[in-house]
């Protein structure tokens, strides 16, 4: 392709985006195309000889869009908020279009530099002293298998560098809550502890981690001869935004030298609210956090952002130094390669720079105000209407919701529960989320898509109670 064809292709490939965002509204939220519907649409191999894109809006248009579930739909209400805002789309943009790596400072200085930047401005933003360094990592599930791996390593004493965890060693135990995410055991068996050493710890009737039963499982593996290594607390969980009690956390884990590594992938762009933050209060004494701005906040996926209080850590367990990397600034400089897993890295810190200087952070507060108003005013409505309930604490913009009507039992309310659940998403007119809490079938409702305003909850709302008739 050429720079001439590039502009034409481009320029109608932003105006369709453009066009596609104004006309969202209009379109069915979860996509209707059945397994393998659009692979079967698709020549079985590639093109042996390229003649042009092609017209691509077109392809988009009719192989793509019909596949397509909206996640920055108005009425998207499943799974989390995944805003792409359009500032952020021309940071990714422009990213692309450098196509530099920056997995070394050298490799490209500005992508090191701004990253450093960003990270700071966003620790600021959510109220995170100075003592804290981020770095951009794809997803929460990454920074958090970087993290136990740094746990791993400071309990066994560096083992990755001689026998691992083959060696003699008395086995390595983690904990986290029954609610913690599945990315919490999955990094426990990536990590080498394998799953028997993850203790899922109950939690009370807030869905938040019980510290008595933490430290009884403490103390039952110290009296086995293990080790407890690291505590995943969790700052918002995934079914009901759960906060576990970081602060009585740190202080079991300070007793016997437990590394503390905070889940607060979505509720942390929470704590860009002041009022937010007592829910974490306590982290300042954690070793490493993560939180995502490719949900809540408006930063396009995929942007993590994972912080240590001693990035040493990371750059111990994860530090490379082959002759073909090594530059004559390296003593001076960050490179970013040596903190987390893979070599290669994109220049994300733009799409996230576009975002705020566009947003700015009191925009991001009012859009955040907004979510968590509109969350309050669909619990008072659920709490209201006869045989619905609001099954979970609403902490923050999700709600957790189910319909029991007298004498349903468990199983038939199960069954009612999913079918309205499912009824909404295969109306198109919103989508949203059915879970299990405590055993029991449950909707779950969470608000923050960039343009859901009360109008869209309010018209969920009818939608569920129609469906539930
Ligand atoms: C979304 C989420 C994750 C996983 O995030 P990825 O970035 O997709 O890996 C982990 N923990 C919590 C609490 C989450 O909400």
């Amino acid at each position: 392709m050429k720079s001439d064809e590039f502009r034409r292709l481009g320029h109608a490939l932003v105006d369709w985006i453009a066009t596609y965002r104004d006309e969202l509204a209009t379109r069915p939220v979860m996509s209707r195309v059945r397994p393998g519907e659009i692979r079967a649409r698709l020549p079985e191999a590639p093109p042996e000889h390229g003649d042009g894109a092609g017209d691509l809006v077109a392809l988009l248009e009719r192989e793509v869009l019909p596949g397509i579930t909206h996640w920055n739909h108005p009425s998207f209400f499943a799974y989390f908020p995944s805003n792409t805002s359009y500032a952020s789309i021309l940071g990714d943009l422009a990213c692309a279009g450098l196509g530099a790596q920056g997995m070394s400072w050298q490799t490209s200085p500005a992508a090191t530099e701004i990253e450093e930047v960003m990270m700071d401005w966003l620790r600021q933003m959510v109220g995170l002293s100075p003592a804290w360094t981020g770095v951009i990592q794809d997803t929460a599930s990454t920074a958090t298998l970087g993290a136990l791996i740094c746990a791993r390593e400071r309990a066994s004493d560096l083992a990755q560098t001689t026998t691992g965890l083959q060696g003699d060693g008395a086995p390595l135990v983690v904990y986290a809550s029954a609610q913690a995410h599945s990315s919490i055991e999955k990094a426990t068996a990536l990590a080498g502890f394998g799953k028997a050493h993850l203790r899922q710890i109950v939690t009370d009737g807030r869905y938040a981690m019980r510290v008595d039963a933490l430290r009884g499982a403490i103390d039952e593996d110290l009296a086995a001869g293990r080790v407890p290594c690291a505590i995943v607390a969790t700052a918002g969980t995934t079914n009901t935004t759960a906060f576990d009690p970081i602060a009585e956390i740190v202080d079991a884990a300070r007793e016997h030298g437990i590394w503390v590594h905070v889940d607060a992938a979505m509720a942390g762009t929470a704590m860009i609210l002041p009022e937010c933050r007592a829910l974490w209060d306590g982290v300042e004494g954690a070793d490493s956090l993560v939180f995502n701005p490719h949900k809540w906040m408006g930063a396009g996926f995929d942007l993590s952002a994972s912080y240590c209080r001693d990035p040493q850590h990371l750059i111990r367990v994860m530090g490379t130094n082959p002759a073909y990397l090594r530059t004559q600034e390296d003593g001076g400089v960050s490179n970013f390669r040596d903190w987390h897993i893979p070599l290669g890295r994109r220049f994300r810190a733009l799409k996230l720079w576009f975002y705020l200087l566009d947003a700015g952070v009191e925009g991001i507060r009012a859009r955040l105000r907004r979510d968590l108003a509109n969350a309050q005013w669909l619990a008072e409505q659920v709490g209201a209407a006869p045989w619905w309930q609001v099954v979970a604490p609403v902490q923050l913009q999700t709600v957790c919701i189910r319909h029991a009507p007298a004498g349903l039992d468990e199983h038939a309310l199960a069954i009612h529960n999913l079918g309205i659940a499912r009824a909404i998403n295969d109306s198109g007119a919103a989508y949203l989320t059915p879970s299990v809490v405590d055993g029991k079938q449950i909707i779950r409702v969470s608000i923050g898509a960039e343009h859901t305003e009360r109008a869209h909850v309010a018209a969920l709302w009818a939608a569920l109670q129609g469906a539930a008739r």
